[in-house]
């Protein structure tokens, strides 16, 4: 209740004197003091009815939106709206219900006041029955203050044994959506003022429902990817482990394949014919190409090895100088014509750096067109960091092969051409722990652009 306040104890003064004895008007002049006095009395009220409206109506929207902001299940949340309408309006009872995934039936998530169970007869309504329903199937509020006459109120005797007045549903909607409908049931009258407040506190409580599923989601989607993540964790330390194994233990048998073959072609060629020759030849180079298929398996599976290699002041130019001599040979014998920008100095590793040059022009080297090889190898500052790129004139990749080529094993050109398909596995991974991206820009027959970035 408000306290009495100074324009009362006015009033109260004022009807007070009202002999004119006491105050000496004439009874014309009192008359028309009291009819001023009335008139005053009526705007005081209405202002302090209007006042009383204002505090009722900001309480209740801090309240629902303190509900909303904390944290806790959609049900706690939503028991402490509707703990807060029934607080605050002192309505007999508050109710929500959301709607479920599949959007037939209404869940009744949250009950306060004179029922606070959410597990009775009206738990789980379906869409278009009883009032409740049909708020959702019309997306359209009911109200009414004669809750005992309300045809759409489906036990009247109940309402006359609680001595219900009024009654507001809203449904709960996200623009034309619905998530949820809010019942509120009163035992005095709701003013016009309190349905377009509940109207509001509706559209409040519908976004934080809203607010809520869509956490759900994100929350459920992350445990996927922390189990996918996990489980491609495992997935890949087994194929490593695998992969180490299966090729430290092949390249033993795979040696005395290669080493007896090359002796039956060194001291018994005379013995065999020209077919049997043959057949030696292609068993040494298949156990040769076998050998450096298992040295690339047993380097993949010993990538993560790079994880702990350390982050220094790498020269890209030295970088670069030591993979060209390591590629001296297949540089004389292609010809390949190979220019180079002035190497910026970044933070790195530098021998991981000369792995990408070597993988990078290895590769131009070997996927050459019928042209000399013409490769170029440039850096560009960019911002934040250093754009390199290896530029050939080689075979090209069609625009589709761009983004498949960095994943290990992967291959274009399988078997003209020898090679694992793990050197730009590699360079992904040596340049993902750089913390920069790497990428092909080409067309089939036109060369290619490979690029990648190292923050500076
Ligand atoms: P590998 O060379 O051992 O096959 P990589 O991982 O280095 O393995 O390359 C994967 C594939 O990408 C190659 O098999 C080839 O098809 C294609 N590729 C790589 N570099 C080039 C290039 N410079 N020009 C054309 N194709 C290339």
């Amino acid at each position: 209740m408000l306290a009495l306040r100074p324009e009362d104890e006015t009033i109260a003064l004022a009807a007070s004197m009202s002999a004119p004895e006491k105050s000496g008007f004439q009874p014309d002049e009192l008359e028309l003091l009291r009819l001023q006095i009335a008139e005053l009395k009526t705007q005081l009220s209405a202002r302090s009815q209007s006042e009383r409206q204002i505090l009722l109506q900001s309480t209740l929207v801090l309240d629902i939106g303190v509900a909303i902001a904390r944290r806790g299940s959609l049900q706690a949340i939503l028991t402490a709206c509707c703990e807060a309408v029934v607080k605050d309006l002192g309505a007999a009872f508050a109710r929500v219900w959301t709607l479920n995934s599949e959007g037939s039936v209404l869940d009744l998530q949250a009950s306060a006041g004179l029922y606070t169970h959410v597990d009775g007869a009206h738990g789980h309504v379906p869409v278009g029955t009883l009032k409740i329903g049909r708020i959702a199937q019309a997306r359209r509020p009911h109200l009414t203050n004669d809750v005992q006459n309300d045809p759409e109120v489906s036990d009247r005797e109940w309402a006359k044994r609680e001595g219900m007045v009024a009654f507001a549903g809203h449904p709960l909607m996200i623009e034309d959506r619905l998530v949820g409908v809010m019942a509120v049931f009163s035992r005095a009258e709701l003013s016009q003022s309190t349905l377009n407040l509940l109207a509001a506190v509706a559209s409040i409580i519908a976004h934080g429902v809203d607010r809520k599923w869509l956490e759900g989601e994100r929350d459920l989607l992350l445990e996927d990817t922390n189990r996918a993540l996990k489980a491609a964790e495992r997935s890949n330390e087994a194929l490593q482990r695998f992969a180490a194994v299966a090729s430290h233990d092949l390249q033993e048998p795979l040696r005395q394949v290669a080493g007896f073959s090359q002796m039956l072609n060194r001291f018994y060629k005379d013995k065999l014919d020209a077919r049997g020759q043959e057949y030696t030849a292609f068993i040494v180079e298949g156990s040769l190409r076998m050998g450096r298929l298992i040295e690339g398996l047993l380097a993949y599976s010993q990538i993560e090895a790079m994880t702990t290699a350390p982050m220094e002041t790498a020269d890209t130019e030295l970088a670069l100088r030591e993979a060209l001599a390591n590629l001296s040979v297949a540089i004389q014998e292609s010809e390949a014509d190979i220019t180079r920008d002035a190497l910026p100095t970044v933070r790195g590793n530098q021998l991981q750096l000369g792995q990408i040059f070597q993988n990078l022009l290895g590769n131009a080297i070997k996927y050459r067109s019928q042209a000399r090889p013409r490769i170029h190898v440039s850096a560009v500052k960019d911002q934040m960091e250093w754009v390199f790129c290896v530029r050939d004139n080689g075979i090209g990749i069609a625009p589709e092969h761009c983004d498949t080529i960095f994943g290990a094993f992967a291959r274009l050109h399988g078997s003209d051409y020898a090679g694992a398909g793990l050197g730009l596995a590699f360079c992904s991974k040596i340049i993902e722990l750089h913390r920069g991206r790497l990428w092909v820009e080409s067309e089939a027959g036109k060369g290619s652009r490979f690029m990648f970035t190292i923050p500076d």
